[in-house]
């Protein structure tokens, strides 16, 4: 794709009207200073609050920022993906709405950038605002992912990164549903670096990631990973049978030279119980593949545009080959 710029900044947005313009100062202020050509690409992950409303009129008074208008809310990682899909900068940098991450940061990874390195990430030395139950399953998410999978993912990062075109565009040609950028990028290799930083607290609004899509954002990252979990089924399984043929000697031996044959089903109740949770629960860990292997079979489109702001002809017409025509598609047409 011809680079239209030499920074482009993908923010995406869901529900966040109470942060968004000031965000957009603050970024504006940075870039600005840079000296450089820019974007911002915000991308309203089916916002039901005013935010599509407030960069809508940015967008009319600012013609370096760009609106992609999802159809619905597709989720975080998906929007980030857009995001980069409609970017067209030498470097990429991704930054959540909510000025958790300091649009500040971006000076120093330009700088690294500048090295000779293809991506910049931050990493996050201190969390601020967030309850000790986040700082605690998070802390535990990343060391676990670390110790489950092959691919070196730092720990203590978000998606707060530069990147270089090409790693960007490796990123966008891995059209998996279940996406971890983190992850992904770490997949994809280059060189790559750190800079410091400390995480602050949420400008304003609440957190727009509950526990139920921490747990769906780790289920991902875990599956698109590791085959580990798969790998725990046969090895328990094995464990445990050896455990049941030596018992079986035990009783068998209590049984023909004791008079102490072991009496009662509550000990049996509780073993078919344990046994049959075990059972269970591995079940769970091959559905978690089974049906993440089947939406990926679907090959449906990551996502549905329903409109593209200050996007050029030109940009639009490059921005996604072949296979990817169907997110072209903006809903209106498809109707
Ligand atoms: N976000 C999104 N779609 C979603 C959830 C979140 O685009 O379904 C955006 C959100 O607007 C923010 C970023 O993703 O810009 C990170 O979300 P949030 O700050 O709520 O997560 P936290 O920092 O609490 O983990
Ligand atoms: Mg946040």
């Amino acid at each position: 794709m011809q680079k239209s710029c030499f920074l482009s900044v993908v923010v995406p947005m869901y529900n966040e009207e109470e942060v968004i313009e000031v965000t957009y100062r603050r970024l504006k202020a940075v870039l600005d200073q840079l000296g450089e050509t820019y974007e911002i690409v915000f991308v309203n992950d089916g916002s039901r609050d005013r935010t599509a409303d407030i960069v809508r009129r940015l967008c009319a008074a600012d013609r370096s920022v760009k609106l992609v208008e999802f159809s619905r809310n597709f989720g975080h990682q998906i929007a980030v993906t857009a995001g980069m899909d409609h970017s067209g900068g030498r470097t990429v940098v991704l930054i959540d709405a909510d000025l958790q991450d300091p649009p500040e940061l971006i000076a120093d990874m330009v700088a690294r950038w500048r090295e000779g390195y293809d991506v910049v990430y931050g990493k996050r030395i201190e969390r601020k605002g967030e309850s000790w139950f986040k700082k605690l399953t998070a802390s535990m998410f990343y060391r676990l992912l670390r110790s489950m999978t092959s691919v070196n993912i730092p720990v203590d990062t978000g998606d707060f990164r530069l990147m270089d075109r090409k790693v960007c565009d490796a990123l966008t040609s891995m059209r998996e549903r279940s996406r971890f950028i983190r992850g992904m990028v770490s997949w994809a290799g280059f060189k790559q670096t750190s800079v410091d930083y400390v995480r602050e607290e949420r400008f304003a609004g609440e957190t727009k990631y509950p526990l139920r899509k921490m747990i769906r954002l780790s289920l991902d990252a875990m599956t698109s990973f590791s085959t580990k979990p798969l790998k725990i089924a046969s090895v328990l399984g094995f464990v445990l049978s050896a455990v049941g043929f030596v018992y079986l000697f035990v009783v068998l031996y209590q049984h023909f030279f004791t008079e102490s044959t072991t009496q009662g089903w509550t000990s049996l109740i509780a073993i078919s119980l344990l046994f049959h949770g075990i059972t269970l629960s591995l079940l769970g860990v091959l559905g978690e593949y089974i049906g993440r292997t089947y939406e990926e079979a679907k090959g449906r489109p990551l996502y549905l545009v329903a409109e593209a702001i200050n996007f050029s002809e030109e940009a639009e017409a490059s921005r996604l080959p072949g296979h990817r025509d169907a997110e072209k598609i903006g809903v209106g047409t498809l109707i």
